[in-house]
C-alpha cells in the first residue's frame, strides 16, 4: 500500500477508496437542518446514536443526527472502554448476549482495527474469591466456544508459578493460579466519531450542541424536535418522519416530552474509573479479578504508560447531567486493586483523573437484584405519539442493535429496505490493519517513533490527512504540550473532520490530554484555542474566552469527567 505524500487537506466526498483518508465531515448548520424535513431524526450522538444513523443512511434514509453536547460526551466516553462479550454475563447464563457480543467484536476489530485492539489478559484466583479456578477456567473455554473459535487469542491455564511469571506484582499469598484469555479494548470517544463520520459520508447530517427543548405534534403524532444551538443560542425546528430517541441515560427525560406519564425504561446504575500511573501497580497484561471487597469482576486495564481501574457499579438517582465519582467510589477501586497488587499501596493521591458514567441499563430485569446482574439487553420501545426509543446495549453490540432499531424505523416509514454492509465496510481510517507503511512515511518525514505510533493508533489510514497537514505547514508538527504526543495538525484536523468545536472537545474526546497529561491538558489550551479559532473565525477576546473556558473546566473538576 502507498501512503500519499502530496500536500493538501481539504475536504473531498468519499468514493476513491485511494483517497479516504482525506475525506471531511462537517458539523451540520441550523440552517441545514431546518430546511427540509428528514426521514428520521436520531436525539443523542452517544455510540447507539451514531450507530443508528450510520446504519440508516447506508439505508439511504435522510438521516440527521443531534447532540447536546460534544459526540460521545455521555457514557460512551465514560466506558471501561472494552469490546468484550462480558465473561460475566455467563454466569449469569446470558448465552446469547456473549455469543452476540463475541460476534460483534470481531466485526468491530475488522472494521476498526486502529481503534479497536486485541488485548491479553490474566485473571488471577486466590483463596477465598468466589469462583473457583476450575470454574473460570470451564468459563473461558465456553467464552471461547461461543466465539466459535474465533478468538483474538487462546487461553491459557496458569499454576501458581505460572500466574507470577506473568504478573509478578500479583499477590502471591493464597494465588491458586490464573486464566490468560484474550480480549479486546477501544478507544471509546473515537470509537463514536468514527462511527458518526461514516454516517456523514453516507449523507446524514450531523451536529453537536444542539439540545432538543421539545418535541412537535403533528396530528397528536411526533413530527419532529424543536432544538436550540448552545453555541451560538440560535433556535429552530427540525422535521421529520419519524423520532428516534436514543439519548442513552436521558431516554426517560425525553420520552416524558412525548407522554409526562410514561413508565421509565431505565434502572441507572454509575460506573467509575480511576487512572494512575501504571508503574505504581506494575502490571503486564490486562487483569480481570474478583474484588475481594464484594466479588464482583473488576479490571485494572493498560492505557500507554497510564493504568485505569474500574469499575463501580452502583444504583444512581441524580439527574444525568451531574454523574460524578464520589469518594466511596475511590476507596471501593483502590482497596481492590491493592488486595490484587499489595505493593501498588495506592492511595487518592496516585489518582490522576477519574470518570463517571451511567449505565443506561433496563429496568424490569430484576429488579431488586444487585446492579450488576441487571440486564444489558436492549429494547426497542414505540411511544404513545411514535417516538421510537432505543434504550440499552453497550458500545461493544452497537451495530447489531442499530440494525434492529433501522429494521423498525424502516418499517414505520413503510419501505423494508435491506440492510446495509455495516459489518464489512471500515470505518474512517480503518481501510486497513496493515499499518507499517503509515509508519514508515511518518518516519520519513522525520516525526519521531512514539509521535508516529500515537497518530497511527488514534488515525490509522486517516494519519497519512495528518502528515499532509504538517507538510503543508511544518509548524503543525510541534507538540501541542511538552508531556504528550500529540501534534497542532490533529487540532485542524479535529475541526475540519471531526466536527470538533471546543476545546473540550478536542483535548477530552479527540486527543485525550485530559486523562493523558497531570495538568488535564490545560496547559495546551491557549494553543488549542488558536488553532480553533483559526478555523471558526474566532476573533482574540473569543479565543481567549474559549481557552479560560477550558482552565475553567479543568479547575472546578479536579479529577473528574
Ligand atoms: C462505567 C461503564 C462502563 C462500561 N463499559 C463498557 C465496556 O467496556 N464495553 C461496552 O461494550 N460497553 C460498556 N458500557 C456500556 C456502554 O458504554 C453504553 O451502553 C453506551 O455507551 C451507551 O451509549 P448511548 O449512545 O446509548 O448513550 P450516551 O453515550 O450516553 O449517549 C446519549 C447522548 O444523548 C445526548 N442527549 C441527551 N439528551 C439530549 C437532548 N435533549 N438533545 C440532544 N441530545 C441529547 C447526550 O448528550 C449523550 O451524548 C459501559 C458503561 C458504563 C457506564
Amino acid at each position: 500500500m502507498s501512503v500519499p505524500g502530496e500536500p493538501g487537506s481539504g475536504a473531498r466526498g468519499g468514493g476513491d477508496r485511494g483517497q479516504r483518508h482525506i475525506r471531511s465531515s462537517r458539523r451540520a448548520t441550523l440552517d441545514e437542518l431546518t430546511a427540509e424535513p428528514a426521514d428520521l431524526l436520531v436525539i443523542g450522538g452517544g455510540i447507539t446514536g451514531a450507530a443508528i444513523a450510520r446504519d440508516a443512511a447506508m439505508r439511504g434514509w435522510r438521516t440527521v443526527l443531534v447532540d447536546r453536547g460534544d459526540l460521545a460526551s455521555g457514557t460512551s466516553s465514560r466506558s471501561s472502554r472494552l469490546v468484550h462479550g462480558g465473561l460475566r454475563y455467563l454466569e449469569q447464563g446470558r448465552l446469547g448476549l456473549v455469543f452476540e457480543a463475541l460476534r460483534e467484536r470481531r466485526t468491530l476489530l475488522r472494521i476498526a482495527p486502529h481503534l479497536v485492539r486485541p488485548l491479553d489478559f490474566v485473571f488471577p484466583v486466590h483463596d477465598g474469591d468466589r469462583v473457583p479456578l476450575w470454574k473460570l477456567a470451564g468459563g473461558v473455554a465456553l467464552y471461547n466456544l461461543l466465539a466459535r473459535f474465533r478468538n483474538v487469542g487462546r487461553h491459557r491455564i496458569l499454576g501458581k508459578r505460572g500466574a507470577l511469571a506473568l504478573e509478578p506484582m500479583l499477590r502471591e499469598r493464597g494465588l491458586r493460579g490464573a486464566v490468560r484469555y484474550a480480549d479486546a479494548q477501544c478507544d471509546d470517544a473515537r470509537l463514536v466519531i468514527a462511527t458518526a463520520r461514516s454516517a456523514v459520508e453516507h449523507g446524514a447530517r450531523v451536529a453537536s450542541h444542539l439540545m432538543v427543548r421539545g418535541l412537535t405534534r403533528r396530528d397528536g403524532r411526533i413530527s419532529g424536535a424543536d432544538v436550540e444551538d448552545r453555541l451560538s443560542g440560535a433556535r429552530g425546528t427540525i422535521a421529520a418522519r419519524i423520532v428516534v430517541n436514543a439519548s442513552g441515560p436521558w431516554v426517560d427525560q425525553l420520552r416524558r416530552l412525548e407522554d409526562p406519564t410514561a413508565t421509565p425504561l431505565l434502572r441507572l446504575t454509575r460506573g467509575v474509573h480511576v487512572m494512575v500511573a501504571r508503574d505504581r501497580i506494575g502490571h503486564n497484561d490486562a487483569i480481570a479479578f474478583l474484588s475481594p471487597l464484594d466479588g464482583r469482576v473488576m479490571f485494572v486495564l493498560p492505557w500507554g504508560d497510564l493504568s485505569y481501574i474500574g469499575t463501580t457499579d452502583t444504583d444512581d438517582g441524580d439527574p444525568p447531567d451531574r454523574v460524578r465519582a464520589s469518594g466511596d467510589d475511590l476507596v471501593y477501586l483502590l482497596r481492590s486493586a491493592n488486595a490484587r497488587f499489595p505493593g501498588a499501596h495506592l492511595t487518592e493521591d496516585d489518582v490522576r483523573v477519574t470518570w463517571a458514567g451511567l449505565r443506561p441499563l433496563l429496568a424490569g430485569h430484576g429488579d431488586g437484584a444487585a446492579a450488576s446482574s441487571v440486564s444489558r439487553e436492549h429494547a426497542i420501545v414505540e411511544g404513545s405519539a411514535g417516538m421510537i426509543t432505543v434504550a440499552g446495549g453497550k458500545l461493544t453490540t452497537c451495530r447489531s442493535m442499530a440494525a434492529d432499531a433501522v429494521d423498525r424505523v424502516s418499517a414505520r416509514l413503510g419501505e423494508r429496505r435491506p440492510r446495509p454492509p455495516t459489518d464489512t465496510e471500515p470505518l474512517p481510517g480503518g481501510e486497513t490493519a496493515e499499518f507499517d507503511p503509515f509508519r514508515r512515511r511518518g518516519a520519513e518525514l522525520g516525526l519521531p517513533a512514539a509521535v508516529v505510533d500515537h497518530l497511527v493508533a488514534l488515525y490509522g489510514t486517516e494519519a497519512a490527512g495528518i502528515y499532509n497537514l504538517g507538510m503543508a505547514d511544518r509548524s503543525l508538527f510541534e507538540l501541542l504540550h511538552p508531556a504528550h504526543r500529540a501534534i497542532e495538525a490533529e487540532v485542524l484536523h479535529a475541526v475540519r473532520r471531526e466536527l470538533a468545536q471546543t476545546v473540550e472537545d478536542v483535548l477530552v474526546r479527540r486527543i485525550h490530554l485530559y486523562y493523558e497529561t497531570r495538568d488535564r491538558g490545560a496547559r495546551a489550551a491557549g494553543r488549542v484555542a488558536e488553532l480553533l479559532g483559526r478555523e471558526l473565525g474566532w476573533d482574540a477576546e473569543r479565543i481567549a474566552e474559549e481557552a479560560r473556558k477550558y482552565r475553567d473546566f479543568v479547575a472546578a473538576e479536579p479529577r473528574t469527567v
